[in-house]
């Protein structure tokens, strides 16, 4: 009898096995609806020109391999809510901010929720929209939160349910915890408009909920940093809510299997800050001892720089048109052939 003859055997993650699938299957002519990677015109990975930059002086630097600390790169970790607060907001609120670098976004939502479940006065209830990315629920659930959803998508109209979001906002138990997508909401695509998210907002504020940013795609979605970190900044600098930033490098930067995140909170006080980073350091110790070098010198050496930092603005933008290019041209595409397929086939 094995000491492992109770463990269950779970199904594969539907989306990773889905690339496995693709690169498995011997086809000429095939398109990956696996993880959402940027690919170049000839549909390879594409190294984003300031990031080959980045590289290229971490390498002349001769760095070495020793450990970073415990919380990461001392720069990274103060670069990251620099960049997403606006340098003017993070002068203001530094002394008052937690951070640590993490694996990437998911390590980040994960330390920052375990920093939550057991350090602060929050509720163990977590509320996350429907739909969602696909390993929200695993991250917080494994945590031990109970996960609550609100409906976001109104599928019939194909935009924001904000009448069931704004319903969940008033009824929500004071100190729950919301998830929010900072932007390009993972699958639908669709965010609140600015005056959305500042109406979510004010009522969270005078609930007391404690919004929770996941930001996988800043500067991703629209070219523009200013656009993609728009609620974040309203809820921290306009309205003075304390708040969880979980920040992942894997898309805007493409450096997806560098694992490069940065996780922290925005706090009301500097001793609370100070407290509450010893305790996002002494989980990763318990976790995973001290993150990964390589990608956070180049993510640091890239946002250290002012032309590395606009070279990137560049790609940013470089990357974002093709996206919208790329949709646009399968859009016009299946319009054109819906219009082939007669209407019943097409109904089915
Ligand atoms: N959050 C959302 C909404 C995502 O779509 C993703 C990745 O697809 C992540 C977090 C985490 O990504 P990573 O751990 O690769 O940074």
């Amino acid at each position: 009898q094995s000491a492992f003859a109770t463990a269950l055997r779970i199904p594969k993650d539907a989306i990773f096995a889905l690339t496995a699938q693709y690169n498995a299957d011997p086809a000429s002519v095939k398109v990956n609806l696996g993880q959402g990677t940027y690919r170049d015109e000839a549909g390879q990975p594409w190294i984003l020109p300031s990031v080959v930059e980045a590289r290229r002086r971490v390498h002349c630097q001769k760095q070495n391999h020793e450990y970073l600390p415990i919380l990461g790169l001392p720069e990274f970790r103060k670069a990251v809510p620099k960049l997403v607060l606006g340098a003017r907001s993070f002068d203001r609120v530094s002394s008052q901010i937690a951070s640590c670098q993490s694996l990437s976004g998911t390590g980040g939502l994960h330390l920052a929720g375990a920093c939550i479940k057991r350090f602060s006065s929050l509720s163990p209830t977590i509320w996350i929209p429907e739909p969602t990315w696909s390993n929200h629920h695993l991250v917080f659930k494994t945590l031990g939160f109970q996960c609550r959803t609100f409906q976001y998508y109104d599928f019939e109209s194909k935009s924001l349910d904000m009448k069931s979001y704004i319903d969940m906002l008033m009824t929500a138990e004071p100190n729950s915890i919301v998830i929010l997508h900072a932007c390009a909401h993972n699958p639908t695509g669709c965010d609140p408009t600015k005056e959305q998210w500042q109406e979510i907002g004010n009522i969270m504020k005078r609930r007391q909920l404690f919004p929770f940013f996941d930001a996988a795609y800043l500067g991703f979605n629209s070219g523009d940093l200013d656009n993609d970190t728009y609620a974040i900044r309203y809820f921290v600098n306009e309205l003075d809510m304390e708040a969880a930033v979980s920040v992942s490098f894997a898309k805007n930067m493409g450096l997806y299997g560098e694992r490069v995140g940065c996780t922290f909170f925005v706090t009301h006080g500097s001793d609370v800050a100070g407290n509450t980073e010893s305790v996002l350091e002494q989980l990763q110790r318990s976790e995973v001892s001290n993150p990964p070098a390589y990608g956070a010198k180049i993510a640091s050496t890239i946002l250290d720089d002012e032309g590395l930092t606009s070279m990137w603005k560049k790609d940013l933008a470089t990357m974002c048109s093709r996206i919208e290019g790329m949709r646009q041209a399968l859009y016009d595409a299946l319009l054109a052939n819906s219009q082939l397929i007669p209407r019943q086939a097409a109904h089915n």
